[in-house]
């Protein structure tokens, strides 16, 4: 049987998928190269933000044709799944199996009910199950892998569902990440990418290893090269955690680290546990311990009571702070949040206003950034062949930033230095140096 995921989402999501696929194809499965090709269709939902949500239900439109004329098996997994539960059956009745995230480690038993015609609905909350947490060995490039560290969140951000979705926090026994990095390490990977929702809250209801531990012991492991992890919150970054920027020498300097909004008031109202000083302040531990490190953010605006004067707040600490990039949203109610029931919506017209604003000021800043890397010598992890030209190889900097340079595939796999010629919007362009210099950006 051959099998098609199509998936809507996040880094979380997409791991998720690639579980998936790694169960599938151990089972027995084939991937199918479409929807059109497969005999099952699994659709792995998002629902963090109105428009993937909308952009399913869309999709589930086309597919319904497809399932009812060619008999296809057809499934959903992820976050609509759970938050709809049962509800799920009404609004699309042609579907046969919803599994919440909890819950993939089932999709083979899901599709072999699908085979018997019998419906399989799933929606564990908070399942701890310890192959969701192995990153899949068919699906990482062979440089850099996920290692799924943590799941789900405490903190109720108010506009968020991912509580409610993916369950509280659950961190993963220490021996088996480690375990999981040395198998991945002997496969040749570099790079790890530890994974959670709120990564460094890592065990901080539990005795095993604190998150600057983990990082201080996978620094340790022979062969690794570089270590980064995504998503932070800033209320947990601890000064230990600050420390291990510039200590660990394979810990890559770059953070995710969303601030939201930058008025106090909203960010009360969005539940976020800090003020915008608090933030800034993260901000100035960090460059102080790791000068050029790479902070990327997220960013709501038009969220319920941001009026003109705490839009302008957010705005200032964007010109303060300099990010490196920003993904920014404009605020779109979710069911079930407690900001659901805020008054003072902000009309669509002015939030898609003040998102076109911030998104064309946060353009130059990072057009900036990446032209004062123009003529310095980079570390470079060669990642693949280029999507532009067959003649380009394409990599990241410790930084995270994307270069694309001329050399050949034999590169993929190594680290290299390169000589920045052209800083662009979204990455860098450069050329083998002639002379080795010790300078990285
Ligand atoms: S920290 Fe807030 S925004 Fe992030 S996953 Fe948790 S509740 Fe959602």
């Amino acid at each position: 049987m051959k099998f098609y995921i199509e998936t809507f989402g996040c880094q979380m999501n997409e791991h998720d998928s690639e579980k998936m696929d790694h169960l599938l194809q151990t089972g027995g499965f084939e991937l199918a190269k479409d929807t059109i090709d497969a005999d099952v269709i699994i659709v792995n939902t998002c629902c963090v933000r109105e428009k993937a949500e909308q952009k399913f239900y869309s999709y589930m439109g086309r597919l319904k044709d497809l399932k009812i004329k060619q008999g296809k098996i057809l499934g959903i997994t992820g976050c609509i799944a759970q938050l709809e539960k049962e509800g799920i059956k009404k609004r699309l009745p042609f579907i046969d199996f919803s599994l919440g995230p909890s819950s993939i480690h089932k999709i083979t038993e899901a599709i072999e009910h699908a085979v018997r015609k019998t419906d399989f609905l799933d929606f564990s909350e908070n399942g701890y199950h310890p192959s969701a947490f192995v990153t899949p060995e068919n699906k990482n490039n062979g440089v850099k892998a996920f290692v799924t560290i943590m799941k789900g969140c405490n903190n109720f951000c108010s506009y968020c569902v991912v509580p409610y979705v993916r369950g509280r926090e659950v961190s993963r026994e220490s021996s088996d990440i480690l375990n999981e990095i040395k198998g991945l390490v002997k496969k040749g990977i570099k790079e790890v990418i530890l994974l959670g929702q709120n990564v460094n809250s890592y065990n901080k209801a539990n005795n095993d290893m604190s998150f600057p531990e983990l990082l201080e012991t996978i620094n340790g492991i022979d062969r690794i090269e570089r270590i980064r992890f995504v998503t932070s919150h800033p209320k947990d970054l601890s000064i230990k955690l600050i420390h291990c920027f510039g200590r660990l020498d394979k810990l890559c300097e770059q953070i995710h680290l969303p601030f939201q909004a930058g008025s106090d008031r909203v960010l009360g109202l969005m539940n976020r546990g800090y003020t915008a000083d608090e933030y800034i302040d993260k901000i100035a531990q960090l460059r102080n311990c790791c000068d050029d490190i790479a902070i990327t953010t997220d960013c709501i605006v038009g969220f319920p009571g941001e009026d003109k004067e705490a839009f302008d707040k957010t705005m200032e600490l964007i010109q303060h702070v300099k990010f490196d990039g920003i993904f920014s949203f404009a605020y779109s109610t979710r069911r079930h949040t407690a900001a659901s029931a805020l008054p003072e919506e902000v009309p669509k017209e002015v939030a898609l206003e003040r998102l076109r604003h911030l998104q064309e000021v946060q353009k130059a800043i990072t057009l900036k950034k990446n032209r004062s890397i123009e003529g310095k010598i980079v570390e470079v992890l060669v990642e693949g062949t280029s999507k532009n030209s067959e003649e380009e190889i394409t990599g990241r900097t410790r930084t995270n930033k994307i270069v694309n340079f001329k050399g050949k595939r034999d590169m993929v796999g190594r680290i290299t230095d390169v000589h920045i010629v052209k800083g662009c919007a979204n990455s860098l362009k450069g050329e083998k140096p002639k002379i080795k210099e010790a300078r990285y950006a």
